[in-house]
């Protein structure tokens, strides 16, 4: 049983640690008059800085959501431990043995002390087995991809053995119980016994940004391996993957100076930016780049108030954030607009990650990379634009339809005007034409919700004594059925995403996955979607609508479980699982058809003599869209 620390020790260790530099690891902090410094708020969302520290006090304060405290209330609250667990970190910074009361001792199991400990003592073994003949295949991954073992050495990569017992058996012998592997994630629980989670992979550990090793990221090399590609540590205690940046802890310094992120796809990536010179470079570790990435990058990059655009902090992607595996990435700054004017995309010409970039172009190429970034939305559009012909009046009509809803989806009004300009310009159109078809989309995209999460207003009185609020915002209702427009495109597309949610494995796999994967009239409707679509490989969960609601942006979250609860129009009697295949089949249906609209329409603007090949591609495509609409018809 953990004993309670003695009270002396617990005031010792309150007085003796920089209560500066603990929120420093998680704040940018900077001066703020005499004896004080200030930064973003790491619990409500703000743009100006009003989250005091003062280091002689001990104290932060934050005015404009009233949260304050000591540095254990902090730990506490950022890194949600218990009271002594954060005294025993704190002592654990500054080296102090504490005392506690009575005999006791340092709380144990499953504690988040005896978690990052195992990690840690997991960690080194990885590193040392890197060296071992059975290594081989680690060693040749990484030297194919650019590193050698210096640069292994300087992110700690290491090697897990194929065996079902070495880290178990390693670990055992250092003093650790199995239940504490398990919570750890470094074990699997099999029927009988605990297992090694991670066998014959290449292994990054996963730092927080103290750079406590957290959890790991596992690559396969092994040819019988059936596992994934990619293995990450599960959620536990101490790790909780969609707030996890991989690079963080090697980062966070230089994205405080710099003021900028560049998020990449991969481990490697990460390893390859760093090399280079790009030091900002973080990852996100088996998930989407989301909303809590934003929470945990914000107050890093330090904004400050009545700061013009060019002064902000930047977020960078070098990989497409609209592609469908990080659909996430664009919701997620569409969300969070005030961030969206600071996000960057760079993308190389020939679509090389960081990793093959610097291996065929050299570090260099990398960090030209960056620095040819393009504002997200201007990237967007563009992209919209590529794939239609703007040599015709019919191709130039059509990519206005399809990048006008773009635009209608900025919700900063200074800078849908602008785009609203550049769209015309690149278009050759008349800049008012654009925007009444912008005016169009956005009234069709209505449904959209306004972003910013709502803190409940704070009960402390002497916040309303502070002249200096930040900005009051305008309180949006969130999306919800009861608003969403009557018509037939919509209501197919609410059913189909009831159908999902309240009986995921009723329907055909195959089936459930198209339709996730099928383009939405309404974009409300359109983010659920995304979240489904993120959460394929859990249909058979229990607990299925949780998984969802953890890739659901906050705004959204009521519409997901408003859907999840609603009365489906089915008939008394009639077979849940016929119902469901049946409104996803629909569902499915109008998106063939929507796609063979699409490329009997690009067909007809193809010359056949001068562009063969581009013909038949497209006949080729819709000879495969016809083969789905039959296997769709026949089930
Ligand atoms: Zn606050």
């Amino acid at each position: 049983m953990p004993g309670l620390i003695k009270r002396a020790d617990i005031d010792e260790v309150r007085s003796r640690v920089n209560i500066a530099d603990v929120v420093g690891d998680y704040v940018t902090l900077k001066g703020a008059g005499v004896g004080s410094l200030k930064g973003l708020c790491p619990f409500h969302d703000e743009r100006s800085p009003s989250f005091h520290v003062r280091p002689q006090v001990g104290r932060y304060h934050c005015f404009g959501c009233g949260e304050d405290g000591d540095v254990f209330s902090f730990i506490q609250k950022t890194d949600h431990t218990t009271f002594q667990e954060a005294v025993e970190r704190m002592a654990a910074r500054i080296n102090f043995t504490l005392h506690y009361e009575d005999g006791g001792q340092a709380s144990d199991h499953g504690n988040r002390a005896r978690l990052l400990a195992a990690n840690e003592a997991a960690r080194e073994f990885y590193v040392e087995q890197l060296t071992g003949a059975d290594a081989d295949p680690a060693r040749r991954f990484l030297g194919q991809r650019g590193f050698d073992p210096a640069a292994a050495q300087r992110f700690g990569v290491g090697f897990a053995p194929k065996s079902f017992d070495a880290i178990r058996s390693h670990l055992k012998g250092r003093g650790f119980s199995e239940e504490e592997l398990v919570t750890s994630g470094l074990l699997s629980q099999g029927d009988r016994n605990a297992y090694d989670r991670f066998r014959g992979r290449l292994i990054w550990p996963i730092r927080d940004v103290t750079g406590a090793t957290i959890g790991f990221g596992a690559r396969k090399l092994l040819d019988d391996d059936n596992g994934p590609k990619y293995l990450n540590t599960p959620e536990t205690p101490v790790y909780h993957k969609s707030q996890v940046l991989y690079g963080l802890d090697l980062a966070r310094k230089d994205i405080s100076r710099s003021k900028r992120v560049v998020i990449v796809e991969g481990y490697t990536d990460v390893m390859a930016c760093h090399l280079a010179g790009v030091t900002t470079a973080v990852a996100t570790c088996g998930t989407s780049f989301g909303v809590d990435h934003i929470k945990v990058l914000r107050p890093m990059l330090g904004d400050v108030r009545g700061a013009d655009a060019s002064s902000l902090g930047e977020v960078v992607f070098t990989f497409d954030p609209d592609e469908a595996g990080q659909r996430a990435a664009s919701r997620a700054f569409a969300e969070e607009q005030r961030f969206a004017a600071q996000t960057f995309v760079a993308v190389a010409p020939d679509g090389l990650d960081p990793c093959d970039l610097r291996l065929n172009r050299g570090d260099d190429a990398v960090r030209r990379l960056v620095d040819g970034k393009r504002p997200m939305f201007e990237f967007m559009i563009k992209r919209t634009l590529d794939g239609h012909d703007l040599e015709t009046v019919e191709g130039r009509v059509a990519a206005l339809r399809s990048s006008a809803p773009v635009v209608a989806g900025i919700r900063d009004a200074s800078l849908t005007q602008g785009y609203v300009r550049s769209l015309a310009g690149w278009l050759g159109l008349d800049p008012d034409e654009v925007g009444t078809a912008v005016d169009a989309a956005r009234r069709t995209v209505a449904a959209q919700p306004k972003a910013v999460e709502r803190l409940a207003p704070s009960s402390d009185p002497s916040r309303q004594s502070i002249t200096s609020l930040p900005e009051a915002e305008p309180v949006d209702e969130g999306p919800s059925i009861l608003r969403l427009p009557d018509d037939l495109s919509t209501r197919m597309e609410r059913d189909a995403l009831m159908a999902i949610l309240q009986h995921p494995a009723s329907a055909p796999r195959d089936l459930t996955i198209q339709a996730a994967f099928s383009v939405f009239v309404n974009g409300s409707l359109g983010v659920v979607r995304d979240a489904i679509a993120a959460s394929l490989d859990h249909l058979d969960a229990p607990n299925f609508v949780d998984l969802v609601l953890e890739q659901t942006p906050g705004p959204f979250a009521g519409l997901v479980r408003e859907l999840a609860m609603g009365p489906l129009p089915e008939r008394e009697g009639a077979d849940v699982a016929l119902y469901c295949a049946g409104i996803l089949g629909s569902l499915v249906e109008r998106d063939l058809l929507r796609q063979k609209a699409e490329l009997l329409g690009q067909m007809h603007r193809t010359d056949v003599r001068a562009e063969p090949e581009k013909r038949r591609e497209i006949g080729q495509k819709l000879v495969e869209v016809e083969a789905a609409r039959r296997i769709l018809r026949n089930e």
